[in-house]
């Protein structure tokens, strides 16, 4: 009879979980997941305590059951929100390149005159995603394409190979970065969250969005409660005090966290910026030497806010640098009629 040391023993067990399942044997791919778990189990800790402990909740539900059902909606949308997002892509490079080459063979096999290889708005290239055609060597006679369009969007002269990421072997096109958690380029690049294990780019920054909209509803809802608890049963019983106490410490850290959050990306969406672009404005090439207080990329309040809400993941939407010419008329300092006609709105 052989004895099996704790370490075999615990190899042995890993291995039979990561064969029923596969996903777990990815260590990046385990955290994101025990993260999950994590979030899920907090919020069900914060809301159960509450029901276990706050019988003037109880009989509040029994007399006003929409008032409960409400906070249970709020609850069930904010994690659903939060498993959309962390399942969403953020728009990759690649697919966008992928769509962009359907589009081409579609286009060129409807106008055989025109060589415009997707449609042109206001200087930026809309890309309509339509089909899954992948594979290496589709991507390699294609790349001729792609590198046109987006070479497009750059300052005539512009090198191909300064912008080319040396990961993906792909061209960037303005506003993407590679990012090495996803080992991934993404469009519109704005942050990588640990907290959904994903990127935030162009295609999810909206649901994002609302998902700490929906949190910090959510957060301030759950503080309120366990202040209401706390004004009408302090010094009932001491050990639930200090748990209620504890935990509402806790949830008034993340309120404010959430708020500031909140602010930052409200401000983000309305200027047209992305995290990144905020945080790394003088190292990164085209931003260098604009005017802090100049949005390169903005076209007024109202439209920024209109695109960001109604943008399509199914749609890759590549913005174009401005030119010196727009710079300069984004830089003029306002006026009183500018303030009168909202020049900043639209
Ligand atoms: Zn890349
Ligand atoms: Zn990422």
């Amino acid at each position: 009879m052989t004895m099996e040391s704790p370490i075999d023993l615990r190899n042995c067990i890993s291995d039979r979980c990561f064969r029923c399942f596969p996903c777990l044997s990815n260590p990046a791919r385990r955290s994101s997941l025990g993260l999950k778990v994590a979030l899920v189990v907090l919020h069900l800790i914060y809301a159960g305590v509450l029901f276990l402990f706050d019988k003037d909740l109880i009989e509040k539900t029994k007399r006003e059951p929409w008032y409960t059902t409400l906070y249970v909606l709020l609850f069930v949308a904010t994690l659903a929100q939060y498993f959309f997002t962390a399942c969403s892509s953020p728009g990759y490079v690649l697919d966008a390149m992928r769509a962009d080459n359907k589009t081409d063979a579609l286009f060129r096999k409807t106008l055989m005159t025109s060589k415009q290889p997707a449609s042109s708005k206001n200087g930026s290239v809309v890309i309509t995603v339509d089909g899954n055609q992948s594979g290496r060597n589709f991507l390699e006679s294609n790349a001729a394409s792609w590198t046109k369009v987006v070479m497009e969007m750059y300052p005539p002269g512009s090198s191909v190979r300064s912008w080319t990421c040396t990961y993906c072997n792909v061209v960037q096109p303005p506003r993407a970065k590679h990012c090495h958690d996803c080992d991934k380029c993404v469009l519109q690049f704005d942050h990588h969250c640990v907290w959904l294990g994903t990127c935030i780019g162009q295609g999810n920054h909206c649901r994002f969005w609302l998902y700490i909209c929906e949190e910090t509803a959510l957060c301030l809802w759950t503080s309120l409660l366990y202040i209401e608890y706390l004004n009408a049963n302090i010094s009932k019983a001491w050990w639930i005090d200090v748990i209620m106490i504890s935990l509402l410490v806790a949830l008034s850290i993340s309120l404010i966290f959430l708020l500031l959050l909140l602010l930052f990306h409200s401000y983000l969406v309305l200027t047209n910026q992305t995290t990144y672009e905020l945080v790394r404005r003088r190292r990164i090439p085209y931003l260098r030497g604009i005017p802090e207080r100049v949005y390169p990329f903005s076209k007024g309040a109202c439209r920024n806010l209109y695109n960001f809400c109604c943008a399509r993941t199914s749609i890759y939407n590549l913005e174009r640098l401005p030119t010196a010419l727009e710079l300069e008329e984004k830089a003029k300092p306002y006026t009183c009629l500018d303030v009168l006609s909202c020049r900043c709105c639209c």
